[in-house]
Order: structure tokens, then sequence, then C-alpha cells
């Protein structure tokens, strides 16, 4: 058996009984050598049972990503088990078996007919054994670009969550105001960058929205189990984190993805951002102080915690010289964010980027306030300056303050994750 890159396969059994034996093992998506992670991939395999040699010219194993050892995932054993049976009903020694157009559909979304294989479900390990769902092929990925998220960004009856760096929610907001959403699927992105959904979740949705996203929908290319989407779907190993470690977790994602895609990277003082974090929790009592703490956290991470001088350079790269502010090479970190997502967004046309940028002001504004040499009046003037700008009645309300703050920091701070991406 080669290994790593194989273009070719060989699995050998002695008899008959030999195979039954392994038929009988479910492969899971841990490797059994060394606990790396395994992905299904497509190969030429060559099966020999006993006296019997049976060529695939496509079929789906699962391969370990980090020492390259090979499994037979269920449904192929199933498929060499019916080819050696017709191969002995017809007496022959050597068959050759050509991977068949057919397309198995389940009864999800039969009227949008999504590009999708069937086969997937039958053989990533755990799919098919969902307790939740009666009807066989709920848990049958389906792919679509990645566009599809910047798409429905763009429409506000929709929203889309990123919480971490590959994983998230895509909801229909209720028109109706009865509910918060319509429907709300989880979606996540394979490492060959494809969104992925679960087909029964998006037999939930819509048929305008089905029709849209089937505009978007690719052929399947198997990888899935490395994902956290699927990790946390099929392992419970991730819930959803409370909006303020949303923000964090969306900053460091919007670091990682332009460092990736640009090879510049704009974080700065990353151990002083580690002591702030601590600070970030949701405050008990909503007191001036207890909330002041923790914006003022968020100011230290969200504003201090960028390289002014890397993102100039990022603004170098995205704006040509005639496009360039004259003024840039005197912006601080808020003026320069707002320029990156302007860019990011340029498929976005009805972003209203003033609201999206405000709590990056009110953040400055907090820092003005706890600066002891304000006067009196500079102080009040920087507290109606927050008022109005989150659109609340009375600074004394310090529980609404801080929602809305929160609420907007997290609309940002996703949009810089996902457009980033
Ligand atoms: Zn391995």
């Amino acid at each position: 058996m080669d290994i790593g890159g194989v273009i070719f396969m060989e699995f050998a059994f002695a008899s008959y009984d030999e195979f039954l034996e392994e038929y009988k093992i479910y492969r899971l998506d841990e490797c059994r050598k060394c606990k790396g992670r395994c992905e299904l991939v497509e190969n030429d395999i060559t099966c020999i049972i006993e006296n019997r040699s049976l060529h695939f010219n496509t079929l789906l194993v699962l391969r370990c990503k980090k020492c390259g050892a090979i499994y037979l995932p269920e449904y192929s054993k199933q498929m060499i088990n019916y080819a050696y049976k017709t191969a002995v009903k017809k007496n022959q020694i050597i068959g050759v078996f050509h991977s068949k157009e057919y397309k198995k559909k389940f009864d999800y979304c039969k009227d949008t007919d999504f590009d999708y294989d069937y086969k997937d479900y039958y053989n990533i390990p755990g799919l098919r054994y969902d307790d939740e769902h009666s009807v066989e092929g709920f848990l049958t990925p389906v792919y679509f670009e990645k566009g599809a998220l910047v798409y429905f960004l763009a429409v506000p009856e929709y929203e889309v969550q990123i919480f971490s760096d590959s994983y998230g929610y895509f909801a229909h907001k209720d028109s109706s105001g009865m509910y918060q959403y319509d429907w709300n699927v989880p979606f996540g992105f394979n490492t060959n960058g494809k969104l992925v959904m679960w087909l029964g979740d998006i037999s939930y949705m819509d048929d305008k929205t089905r029709a849209i996203l089937k505009g978007f929908n690719v052929s399947s290319d198997h990888l899935l189990i490395d994902s956290e989407f699927y990790q946390a779907q099929m392992k419970c190993i991730f819930s959803e984190p409370i909006t303020e470690y949303k923000i964090l977790l969306n900053k460091k994602t919007f670091i990682a993805n332009i460092n990736e895609k640009y090879s510049i990277d704009i974080s700065h003082l990353t151990d002083e951002c580690q002591q702030q974090e601590k600070k970030v929790k949701r405050p008990v009592v909503y007191s001036e102080t207890e909330v002041t703490e923790v914006i003022n956290a968020y100011d230290k991470i969200l504003i201090e915690g960028f390289d002014v001088s890397k993102m100039k350079e990022l603004y170098e790269v995205m704006y040509s010289s005639n496009e360039r502010d004259k003024s840039y090479t005197s912006w601080k970190s808020i003026k320069l964010i707002e320029a990156i997502l302007n860019k990011l967004a340029i498929s976005i046309h009805n972003m209203d980027i003033a609201s999206v940028m405000s709590p990056l002001y009110v953040l400055h504004d907090y820092r003005n306030l706890l600066d002891h040499l304000l006067s009196i009046d500079k102080i009040s003037e920087k507290k109606e300056h927050i008022i109005n700008t989150l659109g609340v009645q009375n600074f004394d309300d310090q529980k609404t303050i801080y929602n809305e703050e929160i609420k907007r920091l997290n609309i940002l701070f996703n949009y810089l994750a996902i457009l980033s991406r």
C-alpha cells in the first residue's frame, strides 16, 4: 500500500470471511494508528479477496491526514461486497468496476434538486446514525461557493453570524415579529474553503432562499471531517460562546485571515490584549464602574490591539496610489479599520458604514471619559455623544448602553471576520 499522495491502492484479504471481518468494523473519523483526522477522498482501488481481483476506478476511502493510513468506509465496503458477489456469480477472476453516474436523491428539498453526493452520507462516520431525524439523508453535506454568505450578508432580512473561524449560523428574520427567526441553521467551511450545510437543514428554509442558494451550489469534494462544523455538530465539542467572546474570536479571525491573504500581521500588544481579555465578561449589576471596566478593556483590545503602521501597509496594498486619501499617513486605528472595511465590503452596496463603525467611536469616547484631567463640561459632552450615537435616552441607563454597544461591536467584527475570508 502506497502512503501519502496515493494514486493506486490495494487491499488484500486471504478469504471472503476475512473480508467480512473487516466489513463488521465501523471505521471512525479518527485514525487508529496515530489519532489523526481522516478525510474522505476518492481513489483508484484494487481489492483482492481470495483469488479474485476487483478494480474500482474511483472509490471513496478514509485517509488519515497525519500519517496517510487508509481505511475502508462503510458504504465502500458495501460496494466491494456487491462487486465480489457479482464476480463469483459471473465466475470472473478479474473484475473492473466504474463508478456509475447514478445519483440517489433523498426525500429532502426534492423541488430544488441540489447537487450533493449521497455516498458522503453513507460513508462519512456518524452521519447516517442520526437518531433525531427519522427520514434518511438529513445529515448529507451540501456544498456551496462561499460567496453565498456575502450575498446574504447584504440582504437585511437575513442574519449571518460567524462565531469561530469556520462555524456559524445563517437565519431568516421573522417578519411577523413573533419569533426571532423563521428558520436558523448552522453552516461551516471545509478545508477547501467551501461552505457546507446539511441537506435536512436546507429543507427548513423558504423556497426563495433555496432558489438563491441553488445558484451557489457546487459538487461535493467530500471534505468535511476536518472542520469545526463536523466536529461540533457530531461531537458537541463546541457551543456558541457569549457575544462578548464572539467579538474577541472574530477579531482574532480577522487578523488571521489578513495574515493569510496579505502576509501582513496587523496584531499589536498581544500579551497586553490577553491580560485585558480576562476583564471581558457580562456585567452583573451594570453599574457605571463595572460597564466602564469592560468597555475600556474592549478599547485596549479592539483599538490599541491593532498595529497602526502594519495597517497602513495593508491600506497601501488595498488602495492604489491614486485611490488613497491625502491624509492617510496621519490616520490612527479607527480610520484605518474603516478604510479596510470599506474595501472588503465593496460588493455590499447597502452597508451603512457610519453605523457599522460607530461602536469604535464610542470606545474612543469612553477612553476620553477616563482621562482624569477632563473638565466637567467636556465630560458631559462625551456622555452626550455616547448616548446620541447609540440612540439611548440617558447616560444612567448603563444596561442599555452596554447592550447596544456590544450588539454593534458584534456586527462590526462579524463583518470583518466573514468579509476578510
Ligand atoms: Zn494516522
